[in-house]
């Protein structure tokens, strides 16, 4: 039997499930096409992760086919070229990955090609979790001990052994795709920090679970702390499995390499992740919608000088600014940092969050469609579950007690390293004496806040105000 297995956010051969299938039924044709919508940042993530899965995928004996074009055409296309019996997939948990899907169904059964698709990419199939009264759920607390009560994930499975389709196929080249940035290339510092694919995902998990996950619980809100697992865009890429991650925690619980404390509140992230894919299963309008339709009306006030200068790290609010410079960097940002970045945009520059969704789209290496939209609506306060909009992160105090040295901040924000620990939080607050013992100019060298803080809380405060009433 000749298998064509599409690709898509499922670039690894370990508990593959569609790829599995594909393989103990004959001959495989793996394919991959170009994906639209990509991210700059992602893009560049995909180019790579795509080389070492070619490389896996060689060593398997095995060539992988890039294509172009229509997915729905162009795997018809190519199903009919090869003669194939049938097409296989994992699923994607986005509205716009299961219109794909039900498309492709559609028109390979009316091409008279069997098809099936897989669940490669959550723990639970969000249509199998619901409340007693059959809805979906709204709230992530319930949410999770509904799912923690009946999970019952099928063990991963072993990479298979492939055995590649007879004959020769045509691929596009990988190069042609120019996903990888050139004038200017901005990559230096995501090369430096990430090794996508397959094994980069391995050796982190690896790291995270010897270890680190042990001080998680508490660790995980210090951006200076390197505490979390950094698995976000392998996760993104479905370059390692979310049944491989919770099994092996649970395991070093049970054998108590990992202390319950820690590895439950490590698996209860790997929740948030699953709710976010759960809500847009459920509610795929929150796409670009406030899950809370009231925030249609919110008076936001959108100026494009506040927005530049959020974006470019120069807001004169240094655990802002650093955040935002991690971005550009890095292509990730610390999650209690995102959080403060979302709630000062939204709120004291009284922002869209989408324009700050947006953004992260684009910069961020693990973007992802799911946690990005549910944790912008979080933040902004319209979304479910969500921080209410009058709880306004205070970006110095949060600075002050999440990084209360000023390791973080002077990793980013070099020009201030020289201000002491009581100043590099609020450096407006510094004498004269003391910016120039540091050999700081404000309004130079750093800028100062584009915003009074308690002005634009307060400004928060009453848009929140006159919109309810
Ligand atoms: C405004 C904003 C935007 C965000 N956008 C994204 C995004 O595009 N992609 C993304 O993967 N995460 C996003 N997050 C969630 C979170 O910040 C990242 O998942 C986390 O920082 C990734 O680092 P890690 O892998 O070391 O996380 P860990 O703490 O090690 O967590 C393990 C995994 O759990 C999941 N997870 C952790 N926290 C959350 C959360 N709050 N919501 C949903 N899933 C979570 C992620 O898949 C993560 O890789 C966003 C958060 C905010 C506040």
């Amino acid at each position: 039997m000749k298998t064509l297995y599409l690709l898509r956010e499922d670039l690894r051969t370990y508990d593959n499930p569609a790829l599995d299938y594909a393989c103990s039924n004959g001959e495989v044709l793996p394919v991959f096409i170009e994906p639209e919508g990509l991210g700059g940042a992602s893009k560049w993530w995909l180019h790579y992760s795509l080389v070492a899965l070619m490389k896996s995928y060689h060593e398997l004996g095995c060539p992988l086919v890039f294509r172009r074009g229509d997915p729905v055409s162009t795997v018809l296309q190519l199903a009919t070229e090869v003669g194939a019996d049938q097409v296989v997939w994992n699923r994607i948990y986005s509205p716009a990955g299961i219109g794909l899907g039900q498309e492709l169904k559609a028109a390979l059964a009316e091409a008279g090609i069997p098809s099936k698709s897989f669940n490669g990419q959550l723990l639970i199939e969000p249509t199998k979790v619901l409340t007693q009264q059959q809805t979906p759920y709204k709230v992530f607390t319930p949410f999770w001990r509904a799912c923690r009560a009946g999970l019952a994930p099928a063990q991963p499975i072993a990479s298979p052994t492939v055995k590649p389709l007879d004959g020769s196929v045509s691929s596009e080249r990988l190069q042609d795709w120019a996903l990888l940035p050139t004038r200017p290339d901005w990559s230096g510092g995501l090369a430096d920090r990430w090794s996508p694919g397959e094994q980069g995902a391995q050796q982190r998990w690896r790291t995270f679970l010897g270890g680190v996950i042990n001080t998680y619980k508490d660790g995980r809100d210090v951006p200076s702390a390197q505490s979390t697992s950094f698995l976000s865009p392998h996760l993104a890429f479905g370059e390692i499995s979310v049944r491989q991650i919770w099994h092996e925690t649970l395991n070093a619980i049970q054998e108590g390499r990992v202390d319950e404390t820690n590895g439950n509140k490590f698996l209860s992230e790997i929740g948030w992740r699953e709710f976010s894919r759960y809500l847009l299963v459920h509610f795929p309008e929150v796409i670009d919608r406030p899950f809370n339709p009231k925030y249609e009306a919110f008076p936001w006030q959108d100026s494009p000088d506040l927005l530049a200068a959020w974006q470019a790290g120069k807001t004169g609010y240094p655990i802002v600014d650093a955040g935002m410079r991690e971005l550009w960097h890095t292509g990730y940002m610390h999650n209690r940092v995102r959080m403060i970045t979302a709630s000062f945009l939204t709120k004291h520059c009284l922002t869209h969050w989408q324009h700050g969704m947006e953004w992260f789209w684009d910069t961020l290496v693990d973007a992802d469609i799911g946690n990005n939209t549910a944790s912008w609506q979080w933040a902004a306060g319209c979304g479910a579950d969500a921080a209410p909009y009058f709880r306004i992160f205070n970006p110095i105090l949060q600075s002050e007690k999440f990084d209360k040295q000023g390791d973080y901040l002077r990793v980013w924000l070099p020009e201030l390293t020289k201000l002491p620990n009581k100043y590099i939080h609020k450096p407006w607050e510094a004498s004269e004496d003391i910016l120039k013992a540091a050999s700081v100019q404000l309004g130079e060298d750093y800028p100062n806040p584009i915003v009074d803080h308690a002005e634009a809380r307060q400004g928060a405060l009453d848009a929140y105000q006159a919109f309810r009433n």
